[in-house]
């Protein structure tokens, strides 16, 4: 039996405290956020990722919370719809696939850990020696663990601590995330709103509950400052057509507001003694590219079978070796969705417009949309478990 700290209660910690608490291992997850996030908005959970979720037990579970969305709309600056298609030709699920809000998934992994949580810390400081990690904990608590994961995300404070500054892959833009109210009685359907450099989305499972609204402004300047989000998204949408303004309202308002860059990062080694790094804070396609949580699935369970295997240094290669080429080709199909997410000029709107106008009338749709979608398929499935 090992101490384990977990330093992150997004989705990668939770779902490797529960396996390394199965084996028989003392599990210690720490987050610096109050309570759980429940921000976000939809994720999907693809190929290999959902023998993951089979495995952990919460497949069930994870299934009766997908959000069953039926159609995807886009809409013109006063809100009339020009497309209407159906999710199931434009997403292209295959067998096990899911899609469910970021905070449902969350609250699942969380609740099935089976280990300690301890909400409203972090790791202020950590002393990799002979005989286990000392950490000291910005409450002033200190402990020492035989291991410590680094599930801390993008912005990974222990990847930092183990590895210092690594270079990060700015995609050319910015991401928000909040709830507003459900004005425009949304029912499973998510509807776009585009303007050069702007996105605006919408969704909700219910129409009388809550909406989560996105919205993605084109910036090619990194490191813009993530705690005057909402400000910078007030700044970038000024003027915007659609609901823009009533969005803009509601974020003012919102305690669930999620804001981050469209990052990639890939350290360049994802362990450093007995700390190692997981998900979003060793290998993150992106905020939105699509494959961040199903990589984040994979790479607990590979992580926890590894050490279930051998000792942490031969584990921890193992691991990464393992990972690599599945990252990779996720990596790869990431940079491609960012970029087709991010709005570019009026012409390339105009063209993306015209081709979603005209999809459904396609003969052969379907083969078009199967060419799109070839290589995420090939990508989410490229690893056994
Ligand atoms: C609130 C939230 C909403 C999100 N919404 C979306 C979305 O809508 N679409 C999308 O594509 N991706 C979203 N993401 C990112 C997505 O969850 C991840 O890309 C993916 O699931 C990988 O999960 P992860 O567990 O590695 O990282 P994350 O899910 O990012 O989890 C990391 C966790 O670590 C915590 N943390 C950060 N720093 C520290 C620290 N120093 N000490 C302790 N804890 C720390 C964070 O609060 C978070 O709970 C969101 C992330 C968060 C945190």
């Amino acid at each position: 039996m090992t101490e384990i700290l977990v330093s992150g209660a997004g989705i990668a910690g939770p779902a490797l405290a529960q396996l390394l608490t199965r084996q028989g291992h003392s599990v210690t997850v720490v987050e610096r956020a109050p309570l759980l996030r429940s921000a976000g908005y939809k994720v999907d959970v693809r190929g290999a990722a959902t023998t993951v979720l089979h495995r952990l037990g919460v497949y069930d579970q994870a299934r009766a919370a997908d959000t069953g969305m039926r159609q995807i709309t886009y809409v013109t600056k006063a809100g009339k719809p020009f497309a209407e298609l159906p999710a199931d030709l434009i997403m292209g699920r295959r067998g096990d696939d899911l899609e469910v809000m970021r905070g449902d998934l969350g609250r699942i992994l969380h609740d099935a850990a089976g280990a300690e949580f301890v909400f409203g810390d972090s790791i202020a400081e950590l002393h990799d020696g002979p005989d286990g990690v000392d950490v000291t904990f910005a409450s002033g608590r200190t402990g020492r663990f035989g291991l410590v994961v680094g599930a801390d995300g993008l912005h990974s404070a222990t990847r930092r601590q183990v590895l210092g500054d690594v270079p990060l892959r700015h995609l050319g833009g910015y991401i928000s995330i909040f709830s507003a109210p459900n004005s425009l009685g949304i029912d499973r359907e998510e509807v776009m709103y585009s303007e050069p450099g702007r996105l605006t989305f919408a969704y909700a499972m219910d129409p009388a509950g809550p909406a989560r609204i996105g919205m993605i402004f084109a910036s090619d300047e990194p490191g813009l400052d993530r705690r005057d989000g909402k400000r910078l998204v007030a700044e970038a949408f000024a003027g915007g057509g659609w609901r823009t303004g009533e969005f803009l309202e509601s974020m003012r308002a919102a305690d669930d507001f999620y804001f981050d860059s469209l990052t990639q990062v890939d350290a360049p080694r994802w362990s450093s003694g007995r700390v190692v790094l997981l998900g979003d804070a060793a290998h993150c396609p992106a905020p939105s590219s699509g494959q961040g949580t199903s990589l984040a699935l994979v790479g607990a369970w590979v992580l926890a079978d590894e050490l279930s295997r051998a000792g942490h240094a031969e584990a921890f290669a193992t691991y990464e070796a393992r990972m690599r080429p599945y990252v990779a080709k996720n990596m790869e199909f990431g940079r491609k969705m960012v970029k087709d997410m991010v709005p570019g000029g009026r012409l390339t709107i105009a063209f993306r417009n015209y081709g979603m106008r005209t999809l459904k009338f396609h003969p052969r749709k379907e083969q078009v949309i199967e060419k799109v979608l070839a290589p995420l398929r090939e990508a989410a499935n490229a690893i056994t478990v």
